[in-house]
């Protein structure tokens, strides 16, 4: 059978060994100069005046909501269909969770299903860009509460000419493992406040504070800011080359009886994510089981909707998302022959 293709691997080579292995032979491996440079290339990226780097996509979203004053007895809405990395940044907040479901033709969070529950309580939103498809947000802007735009499977990705990260009052990136760009943990809080970004700056780190407030230990190493900057120079290449496998995917999957993500595609997307949905009666996890014994690993795309956590009820395109999608394999690390052997493996295991 020889090695499965995992879902996901990042896409390092001998440039990025060398960035690390510099700030080790430098001895300084702390925060220091890498993550400041790291910090101006990605709010350049995000089309954002400053940057703050912390350690996780999680620890942006908790120092985000607390840097625009959320806490108890304040809501913050989110989508049901998404990890629950943002579940537990709302809470670490004191915040109460909204949810929201999506929208019935996409992955999206629906803006109309928010109006209808939001209340006096809501204070902020958290919108994402799912599996790199960017979300319209003139509709969120529109609610008249503090966005905060979740680019963590999105950086490089474009909306009407202008770059995600752009459009909410403070924009989130992580640079996990298997992310578009990997530093193995890592995340960045973007903004043109500079109240917000200093607020975050503070927060993250605890030592040499005079004053009485709770703070955090979510600060970036140099080792990690090093990789991300050598990462973030290949970002064009990167997202070139998953936009070519998504369009062999398209044309291939095309005779398929499968529902394709290319669909809804604006032309801004980075395809971080390539997501079928089956067909009603073919069951998610005997598609991936036949397709782990061709040798290849797909996923949920995400583990649960975060209703079906919470116990709550009234999310139907959410379930029905969760019922019939699948996430096929698709990274820039990908070698010409596993290509060929995912779309080989697609065809054998889609129902016919
Ligand atoms: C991965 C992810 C996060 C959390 O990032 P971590 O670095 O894993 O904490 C938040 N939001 C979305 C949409 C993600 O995909």
């Amino acid at each position: 059978m020889g090695t499965m293709i995992p879902h996901s691997r990042p896409a390092f080579d001998e440039k990025d060994a060398q960035a690390v292995a510099e700030v080790v032979r430098s001895g300084f491996v702390a925060e220091g100069e890498k993550v400041r440079l790291f910090e101006e290339k990605v709010a350049e990226a995000a089309g954002k005046k400053f940057g703050a780097a912390v350690s996780s996509g999680t620890a942006a979203l908790h120092l985000s909501l607390l840097s625009l004053g959320i806490g108890p007895g304040d809501v913050v809405a989110l989508p049901s269909f998404v990890c629950s990395s943002l579940l537990h940044a709302v809470r670490m907040a004191g915040a109460e969770p909204l949810l929201v479901d999506a929208r019935s033709d996409s992955f999206h969070m629906d803006p109309a299903h928010l109006e209808k529950n939001m209340t006096a309580r809501t204070k902020a939103v958290i919108v994402p860009h799912p599996f790199g498809f960017p979300t319209d947000l003139a509709p969120f802007k529109k609610l008249g509460i503090p966005i905060i735009e979740d680019c963590a499977q999105s950086i490089g990705a474009t909306l009407d000419g202008r770059p995600a990260g752009a459009f909410g009052d403070i924009s989130i990136f992580s640079f996990y493992a298997t992310k578009v760009l990997a530093t193995g943990e890592g995340g960045m809080v973007c903004s043109d406040s500079e109240e917000i970004i200093s607020r975050v700056r503070d927060l993250r780190g605890y030592d040499n504070k005079d004053d009485d407030i709770r703070r955090f230990n979510y600060k970036m190493t140099d080792l990690q800011a090093a990789l991300g900057i050598s990462q973030l120079e290949k970002l064009k290449g990167f997202i070139g080359r998953r936009r070519e496998i998504a369009r062999r995917y398209d044309a291939s999957f095309a005779s398929l009886p499968l529902t394709l993500p290319s669909a809804k595609d604006q032309g801004g997307s980075i395809c971080f994510r390539y997501i079928i949905r089956l067909p009603e009666g073919q069951g998610i996890d005997d598609f991936i089981s036949q397709m782990r014994a061709e040798g290849v690993v797909c996923m949920r795309p995400i583990h649960k909707p975060l209703h079906q956590i919470l116990g709550q009820e009234g999310f139907p395109c959410a379930n029905e998302a969760w019922e019939r999608s699948v996430s096929v394999p698709l990274y820039p690390a990908l070698k010409e022959e596993e290509v060929e052997k995912i779309i080989a493996a697609v065809h054998k295991s889609a129902a016919r």
